[in-house]
């Protein structure tokens, strides 16, 4: 247990599957962790509707419940979760030291990074205004509710052509917007999209300003090449231009790549910093899958028991 009040042995930021597999590790090995789940805990599975390929649900789950799942098993074995951010820390001190949202102060002979990825977005002052009345980042989550109507995508990775050709079963056309004349995704999916007549892919093209009244109900777009404006109507306006790490409180402390993903050591989830290990998609651009995001939560949790032991702390 710990040395004094608030100095923990294991303190783990962040509830998304790596976040709560740490979690069931380090409580299975007593180490009692201390979790911050965020104020709106669970990660990117909680804005997800049906997981479908996260082994041992054979007919799928919705993410939620999912996460629900995950916290009862991380509880079960005596986890601690608080419902506050970290919102600054010190890891270069022995121990760490971090302060939460309410300005409580906590140390930690470990801490395990967890804090996952958001998705990004364009930046348009009228994507704001739309929020949940046409604009989204997830086709999966809010897809359902453009049944029928015409949408937009914007991107060209493997994100935004697997939320076209998902959108394409529910909706008349998808407007496709691209800003060069080529996509980045997979030869696959861009063949898939190629061949999904109802895709319209607009090329050289970028958004301009979202547009309508209650709903939106178009777009104002310009190619690039031309400089030609025009208008498209659409009803919902779904941007798929990749993730941004959340990892903001941890730069100038730990090494990160230039867009902000969390650099570990090969094969484990330490960072340059001894003690302080990272999981998830905090850390992972490529794969960023809930399977894989538990695999290294699961990986965090023992480089975290192995350090302690190794430091006459366990
Ligand atoms: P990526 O970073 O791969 O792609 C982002 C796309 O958005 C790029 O085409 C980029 O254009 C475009 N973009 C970025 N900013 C803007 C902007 N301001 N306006 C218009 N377009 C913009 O992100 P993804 O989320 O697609 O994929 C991330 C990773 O996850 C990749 O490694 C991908 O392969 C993987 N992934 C795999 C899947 C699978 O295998 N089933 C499914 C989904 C993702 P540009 O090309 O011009 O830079």
């Amino acid at each position: 247990m710990s040395q004094q009040p608030n100095h923990e042995k294991v303190i783990i930021i962040g509830s998304g599957p790596s976040g709560y597999t740490a979690a069931i590790y380090a409580a299975r090995a007593g180490l009692t962790p201390l979790m911050f789940a965020g104020i709106l805990p669970g990660g990117q599975l909680m804005i997800t509707t049906e997981v479908e390929n996260y082994p041992g649900y054979p007919e799928g789950i919705m993410g939620p419940e999912m996460m629900e799942h995950f916290r009862k098993q991380a509880e079960r074995f005596g986890t601690r979760i608080v419902y506050e951010m970290i919102t600054a820390c010190d890891l270069s001190s022995t121990p760490k030291k971090l302060t939460d949202g309410s300005g409580k102060v906590f140390y930690a002979d470990t801490v395990i990074i967890s804090t996952g990825a958001d998705a990004k977005w364009l930046g348009l002052p009228s994507e704001q205004t739309f929020m949940n009345r046409g604009a989204s980042a997830c086709a999966v989550c809010d897809g359902f509710f453009f049944r029928g109507k015409e949408v937009a995508v914007v991107g060209a990775g493997d994100t935004a052509a697997e939320e076209a050709t998902y959108l394409a079963k529910l909706c008349p056309t998808v407007h496709l917007l691209v800003r060069r004349d080529e996509m980045r995704a997979s030869k696959f999916m861009q063949e898939r999209v190629k061949n999904t007549p109802n895709i319209k892919i607009h090329w050289f093209t970028e958004t301009v300003e979202l547009m309508g009244g209650e709903k939106l109900e178009k777009i104002r777009v310009i190619n690039t090449q031309t400089k030609i404006e025009s208008e498209i109507p659409v009803s919902g306006f779904f941007v798929a231009i990749g993730h941004k790490p959340n990892t903001e409180i941890f730069k100038g402390q730990l090494d990160m790549d230039e867009t902000g993903y969390l650099i570990t050591k090969n094969g484990t989830t330490n960072t340059n910093i001894e003690g302080v290990f990272a999981a998830g998609d905090a850390q992972d651009k490529t794969y960023r899958q809930a399977v894989t995001a538990a695999g290294t939560g699961c990986m965090a949790a023992l480089d975290a028991e192995r350090w302690l032991a190794a430091n006459g702390l366990h």
